[in-house]
């Protein structure tokens, strides 16, 4: 981070065209000086100055990827300590561990969880991110056995468990090209594992006892040339885990301690036998702040509370999530077929989509602008008003595909239908339901 806010500035194109969402490129030059904006952002920087600015503005705590294909994750990359400061960027990916010392019964039963964990909210597929295979047994020949297991009955990266340099070069063998993260190096077995992790090229996860042997081994590690490193504090108690990863994020974003600049792995699934209290210190560092989470299962029951949360704390809250404005063809709509309106909030549009394609009844549903937020609250700002709607309703070419000119409106915003008939004198405006949950039996009444 060798230069400042002005330096930076000096060399950014001075347009303020606010496309970086900062009101002037100072604002921008400032925050990427400070660690908390990305150099992408601004879209009109030259390859010459993105090279020149690669040092200033590298995150202050490094991307990692592992594993390969469409099922790899990247974990880090964040740049603020609170979301609501800006976004945080790769959420905290779930990993599942399978040990060489469990039956086969139960490793089936683990990766069936695994493979069948897959939840969609908000139009986004939440899934489990990781298998974390570890060798308890210490024999190279079981943990290979269980790689190639688990390889055959999954994509999902792996995660390879193990302190014994012989046991862990059996399993990267085992692994193959599946760029898995290698945990992990420590104070005894630095040299040799460090030295595999450069030879293969893999992510290496630095585990230590406290902060400050973590340190240490952080700089051994880059110093040996790694670059690809994932952080344990490893004091496998809830209370001081969780201090060590708020500890561990300040001294990367706030003192810009090069050492901590790396992303974490925390082990809940070792800090309780509790299923319950497991999942709930799953929840507590997927906020704050595990990269990576172990668990011991997958069951639907704690996933999808964890996932969702996952994809809450990593939504950008300054720009909500919207759908695009159009009438999307709910099942397959005819010319007889009800006509619905909302808005473009991600949420409100597949909660209404699916009580709609839960009725069976083939709908139109048009989604209006209002910058992606609810029918109440976009209403009370001016956006989902008559005018607006009536002018989405004319230009969408929905007039051509039904026979019939009645819309069906949010039940929420029923005080509009009156401004909203005469703004559209063609079309007759149902009001439709409060709650979404009742629009299968509002259909079917509205279809007999
Ligand atoms: S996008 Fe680039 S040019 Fe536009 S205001 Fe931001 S920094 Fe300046």
């Amino acid at each position: 981070m060798g230069l400042s806010g002005l330096d930076i500035f000096k060399k950014l194109p001075k347009t303020n065209c606010k496309e970086c969402n900062f009101p002037t490129c100072l604002a921008f030059a400032m925050k990427l000086a400070a660690g908390q904006a990305s150099l992408d952002d601004c879209p009109y920087v030259t390859d010459e100055v993105r090279a020149e600015l690669a040092e200033a503005s590298a995150p202050p705590i490094r991307g990692v990827t592992v594993g390969v294909g469409d099922e790899a994750f990247k974990v880090g990359e964040e740049l603020v300590l609170f979301r609501h400061e800006k976004t945080f960027f790769n959420p905290a990916v779930l990993s599942v561990v399978v040990s060489d010392d469990m039956d086969d019964a139960k490793v089936d039963e683990l990766l069936k969880q695994v493979n069948e964990c897959e939840h969609e909210r908000v139009g986004v597929i939440l899934k489990v991110g990781a298998v974390t295979v570890k060798s308890a047994s210490g024999d190279a020949g079981k943990f290979k056995a269980l790689i190639e297991k688990v390889k055959d009955a999954t994509k999902k990266p792996m995660i390879l468990m193990s302190e014994d340099v012989d046991v862990m070069k059996a399993g990267v063998e085992a692994a193959g090209d599946s760029r898995p993260l290698l945990y992990a190096a420590t104070e005894a077995n630095a040299d040799a594992m460090g030295a595999l992790a450069k030879e293969k090229d893999l992510p290496l996860a630095a585990k230590a006892a406290d902060l400050d042997k973590l340190a240490e081994l952080s700089d051994k590690l880059t110093g040996m040339g790694l670059k690809d490193l994932i952080l344990d504090p490893a004091p496998r108690q809830a209370g001081q885990t969780f201090k060590d990863l708020v500890a561990l994020r300040r001294a990367a974003l706030n003192e810009k301690f090069v050492a901590f600049g790396y992303p974490t792995i925390t082990f809940p699934c070792e800090e309780t036998d509790d299923e319950l209290y497991e999942t709930a210190l799953a929840g507590m560092y997927t906020c704050k702040y595990g990269g990576i989470v172990n668990l011991s299962h997958a069951e639907a029951w704690r996933m999808y509370p964890l996932l969702v949360l996952g994809l809450n704390i990593y939504t950008d809250p300054q720009r909500p999530m919207a759908v695009d404005s159009k009438f999307y063809e709910i099942g397959t709509p005819d010319e007889n077929s009800p006509v619905l309106v909302t808005t473009n909030f991600s949420l409100t549009y597949f909660i209404v989509s699916g009580e709609i394609e839960g009725s069976k009844i083939p709908a139109w549903l048009g989604v209006v602008d209002v910058d992606g937020q609810s029918v109440l609250t976009a209403w009370a700002a001016g956006k989902f008003v008559p005018e607006v709607i009536a002018k989405f309703i004319n230009t969408s070419g929905i007039a051509d595909k039904v026979k019939h000119r009645k819309l069906v409106i949010p039940g929420y915003v029923a005080q509009i239908s009156g401004e909203l008939e005469e703004e559209l004198p063609d079309w007759e405006i149902v009001i439709g339901t409060r709650e979404a949950a009742d629009i299968p039996s509002f259909l079917r009444q509205l279809s007999s």
